[in-house]
């Protein structure tokens, strides 16, 4: 996080107190596993180098990312704490960076496990591992009925120590039925582990909302992610909850009263029914607002919601604010709370025809990120 001067006012806070509470909310209801927090994708757009610390220090004792340059960056940023790479290595060279640094590495079949024991050898070290098994994403993890030959053979290598084995939920959000048969394929591998007498491995499988709504799943350890930023995407149970980490808030920079019939932003694809007040406003898609939330979304000026109108541009929106009592000026925030009114990444998601994380990863690095409290 360079604290660059900033002159245009666009930027988003990052409040390391709600990430913190919810980094505890989350180890609460899932003690005794334990919580692996996912900071891949620079913590989805919050700022990894930041929220790292915060994790730990609130009862997170691994981190989680997906490619080796993240796990370079959070130790080049002094975090000691061990780091799963989610993602491959591939290609499978890498390994000799990967020991290098620490990280610990995914392996999805028996070539990656015999490249990672060269390179663990060829550098006089034990290397940590997680095998992944795939019980029905379809992404990354050995099938299986491939799982017996790497377990086996990995436990007979010295350079090798196996620290995890685990599975990715397809839809742990939608699909009980599916996220239940994944979890059985997954707890059969774990008992094949067992009576081939490897121990010592941690057995993990849940993303957040497995980690909330599939108590069953949490095994070892949760892989927590999107609830860790306060979108815990399934309900939360009784007395525990999560909130948005991060607000995105601009300002307008100019405004203009324009006569009925006037057409405003590319396409013109808004006109004006009667005589408005359109404010300018310094974000647009190069900074993340999703320029398919054209004609449907919303910011807040003033405490209420008004209306984008328009298409979104690169550099700008525009803003209905006819009768806000509005002026040049005047903060705007397009998520995040003002007065008793709020705007989540859902509302974004929802106008925009997405998720949650992908508003917030596709907040640009265009926008400073700022701590607060
Ligand atoms: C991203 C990811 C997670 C976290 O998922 P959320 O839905 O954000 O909680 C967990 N495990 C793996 C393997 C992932 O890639």
């Amino acid at each position: 996080m360079t604290e660059a001067r900033r002159f245009r006012p666009t930027w988003a806070e990052v409040s390391t107190g709600a990430f913190g509470s919810n980094v505890r909310a989350l180890r609460d209801l899932v003690s005794p596993a334990r919580v692996l927090a996912v900071l891949k994708a620079d913590a989805y757009g919050h700022g990894a180098s930041a929220l790292a610390p915060v994790a730990l220090a609130n009862g997170a004792d691994s981190i989680g990312v997906s490619s080796i340059e993240e796990g370079l960056s959070l130790r080049n940023a002094g975090i000691t704490a061990p780091i799963l790479l989610l993602g491959s290595v591939y290609p499978l060279d890498n390994f000799v960076h990967v020991i290098d640094a620490g990280l610990i590495p995914t392996v999805s079949s028996l070539e990656s496990a015999q490249r990672l024991a060269a390179a663990a050898a060829s550098a006089g070290r034990r290397a940590d591992f997680h095998l992944k098994v795939d019980t029905g994403m379809g992404r990354l993890g050995v099938s299986p009925a491939g799982a017996r030959p790497v377990l086996e053979w990995a436990a007979k290598q010295a350079s090798l120590r196996l620290a995890g084995v685990y599975s990715h939920f397809a839809s742990a959000d939608s699909d009980g039925h599916y996220t239940n048969a994944q979890l059985e394929e997954f707890l059969r591998i774990r008992q094949l582990a067992q009576s081939l007498g490897i121990g010592g491995a941690d057995f993990h499988v849940a993303n957040s909302a497995a980690a909330i709504a599939v108590p069953a799943s949490r095994l070892d350890l949760v892989r927590p992610g999107i609830a860790l930023y306060g979108y815990p995407g399934v309900p939360m149970p009784a007395g525990a909850s999560v909130e948005p980490v991060l607000s995105w808030k601009s300002a307008t920079v100019f405004q203009k009263r324009v006569p009925a019939g006037t057409s405003i932003s590319y396409g013109r694809t808004w006109t004006a029914a009667k005589d408005a007040d359109v404010a300018t406003v310094p974000v647009g898609y190069a900074d993340g607002v999703p320029r398919a939330a054209t004609g449907k979304a919303s910011v807040l000026i003033r405490g209420q919601r008004r209306p984008v109108i328009g298409r979104v541009t690169m550099d700008h929106i525009l803003v209905d604010v006819t009768d806000a009592g509005a002026g040049v000026g005047d903060e705007v925030v397009l998520i995040g709370r003002q007065g008793s009114s709020r705007i989540t990444a859902d509302d974004w998601a929802e106008w925009a025809g997405t998720i949650s994380y992908e508003i917030l990863t596709g907040i640009s690095g265009r926008v400073p990120r700022v701590l607060t409290p």
